[in-house]
């Protein structure tokens, strides 16, 4: 486990290929995001690790439907007893899991059944808190709706902290900040115009960002997602 921030865990290993977290607060810890299928005994050993009971756990935050981030969703509400909290458009997939579509139409029938596959099968769960654009949390995030990669893809902004959880929005595979895979981002006009809002209207407001991809920034971070995005709309659009 990596503290990046007092109370911020990372949970995984750095060798991973998913980055999901632990918050501690006040009421006990919250998770965001789940792992593949099969991470359920990993999240579970951290909390214990980290000093809580299973049932300390207060809420689960879905950054958006995809194997690797809400894999053990339906496991760990299960288990913890949690509130799972996802964006209201995502809902449906969180439900029908086989609903969530990758970009272009002749990988669709490939993932089908890839998907179909005990290692790749996200179980379906029903979702206990919907959550909109802007929305306060009682962890003291801010809701940013991020879609584009999903419809109903989040962001987390905790402002006092000065940190942003980005989920997919925004990757950092090997250091490089870059948008969401293409392959399975089916909308990337509305994913950069995600990345725009993290960097225009909300640049100013972290420093520390934790992706679901690729390493954290520990500094600068809302300056440097407006770099990126200043240079990405200047040559694309
Ligand atoms: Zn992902």
């Amino acid at each position: 486990m990596n503290e990046i921030l007092p109370g911020f865990w990372q949970v995984n290993e750095p060798d991973n290929f998913v980055n999901y977290y632990l918050w501690e607060w006040d009421d006990g810890v919250t998770l965001i995001d789940t792992g593949m299928p099969g991470d359920a005994p990993k999240i579970m050993d951290a909390i214990l690790k980290l000093g809580y009971a299973i049932h300390n756990v207060k809420r689960i935050y879905i950054t958006h439907m995809d194997v690797d981030h809400a894999g053990s969703a339906a496991k760990l509400q299960q288990a913890t007893h949690a509130p799972v909290a996802c964006h209201t458009v995502e809902k449906e997939f969180l439900e029908h899991p086989l609903r969530r579509k990758p970009a272009p139409i002749w990988v669709r029938p490939v993932a089908a059944l890839i998907f179909r596959l005990p290692k790749f099968r996200i179980q379906p769960l029903t979702p206990n808190e919907l959550l909109v654009d802007g929305q306060a949390t009682p962890e003291g995030f801010t809701v940013i709706h991020t879609p584009g990669h999903t419809p109903g893809h989040i962001s987390l902004l905790h402002k006092k902290k000065r940190l942003l959880i980005t989920g997919d929005a925004l990757t950092n595979f090997k250091g490089k900040m870059g948008p969401p895979v293409a392959l399975y981002t089916p909308d990337m006009p509305n994913a950069q115009r995600s990345i725009w809002k993290l960097a225009k209207k909300y640049g100013d407001d972290y420093d520390v960002i934790a992706f679901g991809h690729g390493p954290a920034i520990l500094q600068n971070g809302g300056k440097r997602v407006t770099a990126y995005a200043s240079q990405v709309f200047s040559t694309e659009i």
